[in-house]
């Protein structure tokens, strides 16, 4: 018998799961670690309130949750309730698949200015994210803007474009509806620093912004190159430019109040504002042939009392494994970091991709983890049992998958009309529903 242990249950920890169940069969026992008492990482925390058609992707996860083999195992931070030391010591092999919940840092004058947050937090927040249901963004002025230009800066500007009727069927906590309900954002400008070509935005997330109910989408059409520098874009990407080019050629449509203003070539330079984020100072930039934008000296004010980072994320550090820097994540070598301790999903290959991206990660790693522990062999580890041990030892109260659907269904019961549940966004209300 061989005992497990996946860090995380995001879809990178799931998969990889799947793929032990199907490689061990019942010869392994595979417990998948969170520091939250529910699962599904970003599925929950992350992936937009009003795109539930890929939420449904957790129903997946379920089915191996129910595997007899796997357990989910709530509540429990890695690093901090137990240390890796102590997890490696009582299983086979730690599989890390902790993700990159940490905004990147634009690393410019007056970024801690009050108003001005990295979009973890601003997901958080909508999402029902605990460490986040205090942020208390700024909703009060006219402009908002996002810097980045990949698809959660899309997310974001969408969020605060929408007006409540939008939100129906969506799973938005009941704090950041009320909030948003009372906005008086009607600008929000999208600033990248290179242009159209090198957006990381998909064609559905752009399409979407052509049929808000009150918004309308801005872009220049000189800020496009001619129109056969398409061809060599890759079908999928050519598909969100031309999304783009129709924006530019419609035009703004006046007759709606909120307005979504793509400001390509624009470098932001400093945040500025009496003790809060008042405007941004940006420079005009060009392209030089190796793709890289280029300050042109060139500089103008963007008003925005509302400032969301969207620009990437990092790996959080785990004391005891090794980490790469420049990569903000764990060091590895396609998902190995050393005997018995993997890493896949973000954790292991940065923020990119899209949820099924991280499912060929599992399955790697788990490849390599038979590789070394064939099944039906033994390595002689307590697994479940040494860990329940250890948990009562310090008193630590852990949350199973039966806790989790108590939960769920008591958040489907406490939803308002037309949405799937009301998420519940503290510990204490998630452990009150376990009688804790
Ligand atoms: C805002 C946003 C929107 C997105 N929208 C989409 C979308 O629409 N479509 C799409 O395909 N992809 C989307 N993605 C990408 C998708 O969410 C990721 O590809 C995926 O979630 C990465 O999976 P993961 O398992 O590596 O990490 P995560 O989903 O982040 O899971 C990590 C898990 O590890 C747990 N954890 C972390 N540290 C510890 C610790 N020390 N101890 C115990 N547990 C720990 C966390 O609580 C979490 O549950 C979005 C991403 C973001 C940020």
């Amino acid at each position: 018998m061989r005992h497990f242990a996946v860090v995380g249950s995001g879809p990178a920890g799931f998969y990889t799961a799947e793929a032990l169940v199907k490689a061990y069969g019942d010869q392994a026992r595979i417990d998948i670690i969170d520091r939250y008492p529910v699962p599904y990482g970003l599925i929950r925390f992350g992936v937009a309130p009003d795109h539930q058609s890929l939420k449904a992707v957790s129903k997946r996860y379920d089915k191996v949750a129910e595997e007899d083999q796997v357990r989910f195992v709530g509540n429990i931070d890695i690093g901090e309730a137990v240390s890796m030391a102590e997890l490696r010591d009582l299983y086979d092999a730690v599989v890390l698949a902790t993700g990159a919940p940490h905004d990147r840092k634009l690393g410019i004058a007056g970024e801690d200015l009050p108003g001005v947050v990295g979009s973890a937090e601003f997901v958080g927040w909508y999402n029902g994210h605990p460490d986040f249901a205090d942020l208390a963004p700024q909703l009060d002025g006219a402009h908002a803007a996002v810097v980045g230009n990949g698809n959660v800066a899309l997310d974001c500007a969408r969020i605060l474009a929408k007006n409540h009727h939008e939100f129906e069927g969506s799973d938005i906590v009941g704090h950041a509806l009320e909030a948003l309900d009372r906005s008086a954002i009607r600008t929000i400008t999208i600033l990248g620093r290179r242009g159209p070509h090198q957006i990381s935005m998909t064609p559905k997330e752009l399409g979407e912004l052509g049929h808000l109910e009150i918004a309308t989408p801005e872009v220049e059409v000189a800020d496009f190159p001619p129109i056969d520098a398409d061809d060599a874009l890759e079908p999928g990407h050519r598909k969100s430019i031309t999304i783009l080019r129709d924006f530019a050629a419609r035009g703004a449509d006046e007759s709606k109040a909120r307005r979504i203003v793509f400001d390509f070539f624009a470098k932001p330079l400093r945040i500025e504002g009496e003790g809060k984020a008042e405007r941004i100072i940006v420079e005009r930039t060009v392209l030089d042939d190796t793709g890289a934008a280029l300050g042109t000296g060139e500089t103008y004010t963007v008003p925005a009392s509302l400032i969301i980072t969207s620009i990437g994320y990092q790996t959080p550090r785990i004391p005891g494994v090794p980490y790469d820097e420049r990569g903000g994540k764990f060091a590895n070598d396609r998902g190995r970091i050393a005997d018995g301790l993997y890493a896949v999903g973000w954790a292991r290959r940065g923020p990119t991709g899209t949820i099924g991206t991280n499912r060929p990660d599992g399955y790697e790693v788990a490849d390599q983890v038979a590789a070394a522990m064939p099944p039906g062999s033994d390595g002689g580890k307590r697994g479940a049992e040494g860990l329940a041990a250890l948990l009562d030892e310090r008193g630590i109260r852990s949350t199973s998958f039966d806790d989790w659907r108590a939960i769920e269904a008591a958040e489907s019961a406490a939803a308002r009309p037309g949405s799937p549940r009301e998420k519940f966004v503290r510990h204490h209300e998630w452990l009150k529903v376990l009688g804790g």
